[in-house]
């Protein structure tokens, strides 16, 4: 897929700056340690905590992810299933439980390419 592009490092979970490094420990998501990052790439040593609390935007970038699952799930539900509300309401809630540490990954390493440059010298 596309080495080189942003959407290479999110859906791969590598490092924004060469692409070749981990940004997770663990490549499963679903994992009880799913969250745990490494400090530093092993590849380019870029840091991937550049400070405290900069994940908190992070949130920003999951709000409108879920949001996003949210609206999709009612349209296909709702709009062109014609499923009850209800039905919508536990789907939506079921995937959203499910899907957490998959999204909460996907929105840390979003957030970190909006301020991190893939470098093709550090390849
Ligand atoms: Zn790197």
């Amino acid at each position: 897929m596309l080495k080189g592009t942003k959407l290479y490092s999110i859906l791969n979970n590598k490092c924004p700056r060469c692409h070749q490094g981990d940004f997770f420990v663990y490549k499963n998501p679903f994992r009880k340690d799913f969250a745990k990052m490494h400090d530093h790439c092993s590849h380019c040593g870029e840091t991937f905590n550049k400070e405290v609390g900069f994940y908190y935007g992070a949130m920003y970038v999951s709000y409108a992810l879920n949001i996003a699952l949210g609206v999709g799930l009612f349209i296909l539900l709702v709009l062109i299933l014609h499923l009850d509300l209800l039905i919508y309401l536990f789907s939506f809630f079921g995937l959203v439980l499910v899907l957490f540490p998959w999204i909460m990954r996907i929105s840390r390493l979003t957030y970190i390419n909006l301020f991190v440059k893939f470098d093709s010298s550090k390849k």
